[in-house]
């Protein structure tokens, strides 16, 4: 059985009364089925309300936007992976676009907060992705492979197997433009081959980038893809119900 992803990134969005509210919305439009996951990460002042919200449900889990790698210290403004544990994150992104390009963080970055969240038993949801300037040079699959080296390369197959990988190219990040489904499918064989060279061919491969209602058929057509990561169509709950609910049908 195909088993698919859905994870909805709310950015700076949605409030802990707010992540209630969504969320009983969510559960009273979507029924678990066997053959999907649903993981939510909102901001994180939402972590615990998101959490006990859904955790009744075995197919619904909360995760954190971000981590510092330290567990704890004088750091202003950061989480931890134990704080993001303790408030109920099951995982964490980890290098997304916005945390790369407005916040400058580094592939270096990347690896130190991987090594984080494995150690304190969060998944790691890492994200990869050029920029349109990287893809016209015609640098996609040299920028990926290099920010999965960075990021994964010391880790051996079977932590690297926990691993989820969120292909998403940054010009189609909150632009309205999506990767064709033939173009997203092309790099994730990349990385498929760069994870089964390691011995982690199973770990998943989301896309992720301007994902809507009207492009999740044609993306979840694509056997490559193993889910998605939805920033602006999962914000609210009854369509974002709908999406995982007819997504890969
Ligand atoms: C994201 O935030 O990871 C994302 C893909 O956003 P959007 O779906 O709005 O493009």
């Amino acid at each position: 059985m195909r088993e698919l992803r859905f994870a909805a990134n709310w950015k700076m969005h949605i409030g802990p009364d707010e992540a209630r509210a969504y969320l009983r919305a969510f559960r009273a439009r979507y029924d678990r089925r066997e053959d999907r996951d649903v993981w939510f990460f909102p901001p994180a002042v939402s972590l615990e309300a998101a959490a006990q919200a859904v955790r009744e449900r075995l197919d619904l889990s909360v995760g954190a936007q971000d981590i510092y790698w330290e567990p704890k210290g004088a750091f202003t403004g950061a989480i931890s992976a134990p704080l993001a544990a303790q408030a109920g994150a099951k995982a964490t992104l980890i290098g997304h676009s916005e945390r790369r390009h407005v916040f400058g963080e580094s592939d270096e970055d990347t690896r130190k907060k991987t090594v984080a969240a494995l150690a304190y038993r969060l998944a790691p949801v890492l994200c990869v992705g050029e920029t349109l300037a990287e893809r016209e040079a015609g640098h996609t699959v040299a920028v990926v492979k290099r920010q999965l080296t960075a990021a994964l390369g010391s880790l051996d197959a079977a932590r690297l197997a926990q691993i989820t990988i969120a292909y998403e190219p940054v010009w189609a990040i909150g632009t309205g433009r999506n990767a064709t489904p033939r173009d997203a499918a092309s790099v994730h064989c990349e990385i498929r081959s760069w994870l089964t060279t390691r011995g982690a061919a199973r770990a998943r491969v989301l896309y992720g980038g301007s994902v809507s209602l009207k492009n999740i058929a044609e993306l979840l057509a694509e056997p490559e893809l193993d889910g998605v990561l939805v920033g602006g169509a999962s914000l609210d709950p009854e369509g974002w119900a709908e999406l995982v609910q007819i997504g890969g049908a």
